[in-house]
Order: structure tokens, then C-alpha cells, then sequence
């Protein structure tokens, strides 16, 4: 029997001392930042700039994206649910909130109380609207959201004439804004996007006849930002861009901007393995030569895809595979690799570690999804680490 092999430890200080965990997601905040600021030079002078912050800003935490958003040339937000809108209120936030999606009559108190714009897409919710106004005798603000193609939300742009005439007649609306939504702005054909984009001017003109010219339009978001510049309008609105992750694999590339998310776990165990050996629950891989096989206290339960036998995890620099199925709380990767390494060494789940990267797209490939699912599935019991 060949000699035991010691196997060295190298323990840091724990990562968050509130709550020490060996797995976390690792926020750059100063990388945000600049990105923001990459992303508002790229803008006309007058332009607003709205960072999405739905899904607590795509997982990275909606207060300190938002700080961050509006201290380096954002000037708006916008969040989907009246709890995300009322947590940044909380975190002291007092920049114009736009809430997305539609809202039912029920809501719009909250929204008043809490200084928030919804939504408008039906003449129920702009009547409805309009009374609660007249009750608190002041002209409530809104922006009306035009269906030019994405057939989600909206008024639809065809009958625009129709539905611009309903809303001329309401007295306490304020229609401070009119916007649209791509449903396709990131790929190369840019043909359907440039379609809704005129039947968004056609809707607009329609508004216009009516009487109703909404101060700020917008129809971007990070695709349509980063490849139709005649989208910028009054504002754009950016969600994913800013994170440093592209909205696709070929929309344009801005230099500088960089990935601010990474996910990191420190290997806590590391076992010895003879050939013929099998790895996990049922049994799933089996060592082909004596190794090490590691284990990283991260698994579905945190929101790593639940793959078997495939993906990758960065240590010491080297690319090394996933073996056996992701469990809830752990995953096992192969070291035997790796010529030196140790239980405390810090593996990279997402990011980049040396010369290598696991990027969000490779993730999503992995997971048969998109990048923005992969961003917003870490879960809340992985703590986020934010450098400043
Ligand atoms: C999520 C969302 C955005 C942001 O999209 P990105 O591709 O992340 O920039 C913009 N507008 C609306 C209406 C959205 O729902």
C-alpha cells in the first residue's frame, strides 16, 4: 500500500465574519461603477439612464446597485414588484422609481404612498389611477406602456388612436412617459426591432394628436442600447449591461466594461480515490486512475445548475471537471490534475481566476438556459461580498 498522502490545509479568515460561509458571491463594486460610467458616455448629454434593479439588480443586491447605479450617471430606476420598490425606499433611496409590468388597482395606493410611477397599459388601470389622484387632489405621474410588438404589456400600438382619445379625458393623470419593449434587440438581424420602433412612433404621433406629449419616451434596453442608438430616445433603460454581462453573444462590445459578479467556494475536503472508485449519489463517475477527487461546499441548493458529469471549476489557476451530480450542498471536482493543492484553496465557480473563465454564458450553456436566469438562481443563502 502506497504511504498516506498528507493533505495540507490552508485556512483564511472567513470571508463574511457574521455568518461564515466557505461559498459566496463576490460583488465588485468598483467595477459596477465603472461600468456605469462606460455605459453613460456612450449616451447624448440629455439622455436618462434607468437601471433595472428588478430581482434585487439580477441577484447582486437592488440598494447597493442602485447606490452605486445613481452616484456614477444613472438617473432612474425600475423594479417589478411593489416589495422591491418599497425595499429600496427603505434603504433610503429617493431617485424616481419606475415599476414595470402592469399593476392592479390594488397596489396603487402603495405606489402613491411610497413616491412610485407605475405603469399604465389598460384604460381600467388609467381610470382607476386618475381617481385615486383626484382623491389626493394632485396630478399623479405614470408612463404608459405601448404593446409594439412584444404582446406582453400594453396598449396595443395598432389601436393607438382609439385608446390616446380614452386617455386625454382623464384630468389627474400625469402621462409623463410613454415606452415600449424589444423582443428582440440583441441579435444580428435587427429587422423586427426596427419595425417596433416605428410603430412606437406611430403610437407616439397618435398620443400627439390627442393632445398628449409625454416628456420622456423610451424603447431600449442593454440590447438596444448597445446596437440601435436610434432607440436611446429620452432614456434607456439598462438591466444586465452594467453587471459587465452582454445580453448576447453578438451584440457590440464596449472596451472596459468588465464582469462584476464572481462565484467563489474554498475546497473543504479532499479525497484520495483508487482506480474503479465511483463519486457521489448513484454512483455516477468512476475514477479512471488513482487521484483526489475535491469538494466544494456549493451546490443546487445555492443555485448551481444541477448537471452531472459536466462544467468546470477553476483552482489554482487550472480548469478542472465537475465529477459525479452537483448535491444540494456540495459538488465534487477532480484534482488529480492539479499538481499542488490544498483544502482552504479558493475554487471559481463563475469569474476568472489566472488566466482562465467560467463566464455566465458558459454557465447558461450548461443549465440549457440564458445568462440572465444563471445571474438571478444564486441564492439568497450564498452570501453576497461587496469590495468597494
Ligand atoms: C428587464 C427589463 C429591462 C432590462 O433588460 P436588460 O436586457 O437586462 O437590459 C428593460 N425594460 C424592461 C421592460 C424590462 O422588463
Amino acid at each position: 500500500m502506497a504511504a498516506r498522502q498528507l493533505i495540507h490545509a490552508n485556512f483564511p479568515e472567513p470571508v463574511n465574519p457574521i455568518a461564515p460561509r466557505s461559498a459566496w458571491v463576490a460583488v465588485d463594486l468598483a467595477r459596477l461603477a465603472s461600468n456605469f460610467r462606460r455605459i453613460r458616455a456612450e449616451l447624448a448629454p440629455g439622455v436618462r439612464l434607468l437601471h433595472v434593479v428588478k430581482d434585487d439588480a439580477y441577484g447582486l443586491g437592488a440598494p447597493e446597485a442602485a447606490a452605486v447605479a445613481l452616484a456614477n450617471g444613472a438617473t432612474d430606476l425600475a423594479v417589478y414588484t411593489l416589495g422591491e420598490a418599497a425595499a429600496l425606499r427603505g434603504a433610503g433611496i429617493r431617485a424616481p422609481i419606475l415599476l414595470l409590468g402592469e399593476r392592479e388597482p390594488c397596489e396603487f395606493a402603495a405606489c402613491r404612498d411610497l413616491d412610485l410611477v407605475p405603469t399604465i397599459g389598460s384604460i381600467a388601470n388609467a381610470l382607476a389611477w386618475d381617481r385615486l389622484a383626484g382623491e389626493s387632489r394632485r396630478r399623479l405621474p405614470v408612463h404608459v406602456k405601448i404593446n409594439t410588438g412584444m404582446n406582453r404589456f400594453g396598449f396595443p400600438w395598432r389601436e393607438a388612436a382609439l385608446w390616446s382619445a380614452e386617455l386625454a379625458a382623464f384630468g389627474n393623470l400625469e402621462i409623463a412617459g410613454a415606452f415600449g419593449h424589444f423582443a428582440q434587440s440583441d441579435e444580428i438581424d435587427k429587422t423586427f426591432a426596427r419595425v417596433q420602433l416605428a410603430n412606437f412612433k406611430e403610437a407616439v404621433d397618435a398620443l400627439a394628436r390627442a393632445g398628449i406629449r409625454p416628456a420622456c419616451l423610451h424603447h431600449a434596453n442593454s440590447g438596444g442600447f448597445l446596437d440601435l442608438p436610434e432607440s436611446h430616445l429620452g432614456m434607456v433603460r439598462v438591466g444586465i449591461l452594467p453587471l459587465g454581462v452582454y445580453p448576447s453573444q453578438v451584440c457590440r462590445r464596449l472596451d472596459g466594461l468588465e464582469p462584476v459578479l464572481s462565484v467563489r467556494a474554498r475546497i473543504i475536503a479532499i479525497q484520495p480515490v483508487a482506480t474503479g472508485d465511483t463519486v457521489g449519489y448513484g454512483m455516477r463517475w468512476t475514477a479512471p486512475r488513482p487521484g483526489r477527487v475535491g469538494v466544494l461546499p456549493m451546490g443546487y441548493g445555492d443555485g448551481f445548475p444541477r448537471v452531472r458529469n459536466e462544467g468546470n471549476a477553476l483552482v489554482r489557476g487550472h480548469r478542472v471537471p465537475i465529477v459525479g451530480g452537483v448535491t444540494m450542498d456540495a459538488l465534487m471536482v477532480d484534482l488529480t490534475e492539479v499538481p499542488v493543492v490544498a483544502i482552504g484553496d479558493e475554487a471559481v465557480l463563475m469569474g476568472r481566476q489566472g488566466a482562465e473563465e467560467i463566464t455566465v454564458h458558459e454557465l447558461a450553456a450548461l443549465k440549457r438556459s440564458v445568462s440572465y436566469d444563471i445571474l438571478v438562481s444564486w441564492r439568497s443563502r450564498l452570501p453576497r461580498i461587496y469590495h468597494r
